[in-house]
């Protein structure tokens, strides 16, 4: 290590930092006289109209949630204004919890019915085949591998794969620097499999989480976090002072709802559910009052893709 501080002494001393700017944050003021840390309004995210005598009796997944009486989505629970759980209320909010709402209701769920359940990247493609949840929307890439084991609706958004750093950083301005340094990234995820297969000189950590690796990043641990530049930028606007995202986005990262693999129907539904939420001004009002707020301003949604069956 090349600090002069012992690596204890360090830890210590970041975990006091990490806890005043956890208070500060909750407090609702920046450090330094910077600007209060934003987080999405409950009052300006929109509400969905529930589609009145819905029916999708094709879809065995929409059939058992009619049983049951409520969806299950599958989402993240650590990812600054994408899917983000209130540790004391247990509720979730963000872009992709938005999206996730805009959906329930186009099937005809109350979407403050939706339960959502935290899943990992490494386990999105399991908890959909076992039934664990109805859908998932959670940063989820759309590729031909996944597409194997499971369904896409959308893409409703494109992001790229980035590197965040801690401020302090001289030598990483993007992936070419990363030979040789400790770069995180969350098991099973396409920035991962990217860093092994394009860069295989870089040293790579994986989680099971991005919150745990930008806490390894913010002790000294680990030298870069990579991900998609949508999850960068929120943890990036969170602590400003301590973390920026470096360099330009070296992927395409089309964000899609897993669904069941064979489960048509209800890609079909979600596609047509998104479509309709893009024309009627939904997307862009759930994006502003959510992703937004990391300083990006709407951009045009991608064109969602009806891929054949089999
Ligand atoms: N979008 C990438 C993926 O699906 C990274 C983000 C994530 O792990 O959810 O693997």
């Amino acid at each position: 290590m090349p600090h002069s501080r012992t690596p204890r002494l360090r830890r210590a001393l970041l975990a006091a930092a990490l806890t005043l700017l956890a208070l500060a944050t909750a407090a609702g003021c920046g450090r330094n006289g910077s600007p209060p840390v934003k987080s999405p309004k409950a009052g300006e995210l929109p509400h969905y109209p529930v589609a009145e005598n819905f029916r999708l009796p094709d879809s065995p997944t929409w059939r058992r949630a009619e049983a049951r009486g409520h969806l299950v989505v599958g989402a993240k629970e650590d990812q600054p204004y994408l899917g983000e759980r209130d540790p004391a209320t247990g509720t979730y909010s963000g872009f992709d919890i938005e999206i996730a709402k805009m959906m329930s209701a186009a099937l005809g769920f109350d979407p403050a019915t939706t339960r959502f359940k935290t899943i990992a990247s490494a386990n999105r493609e399991t908890a959909l085949q076992n039934g664990q949840i109805d859908f998932y929307v959670g940063t989820y890439t759309i590729n031909a591998l996944r597409k194997k084991q499971v369904g896409f609706a959308g893409p409703y958004y494109l992001a790229g794969q980035g590197l965040l750093v801690r401020t302090d950083e001289k030598d990483i301005h993007g992936p070419q620097d990363l030979a040789g340094k400790r770069v995180c990234s969350a098991a099973g995820s396409t920035p991962a499999q990217r860093i092994a297969a394009d860069y295989p000189q870089a040293i790579l950590v994986t989680y099971d989480t991005y919150s745990v690796c930008v806490d390894n990043l913010l002790t000294y641990q680990v030298d870069a976090v990579t991900t998609d530049d949508a999850i960068l930028l929120g943890y990036a606007a969170k602590a400003p002072d301590e973390l920026k995202v470096v360099g330009k986005p070296f992927s395409e990262e089309p964000y899609g709802i897993g669904v069941p693999r064979d489960d048509t129907a209800l890609r079909a539904a979600l596609n047509d559910a998104l479509v309709a939420a893009e024309r009627d001004g939904y997307w862009k009002r759930a994006y502003e009052a959510t992703l937004g707020l990391s300083g990006v301003p709407a951009p045009q949604p991608p064109p969602v893709d009806r891929y054949p069956a089999g």
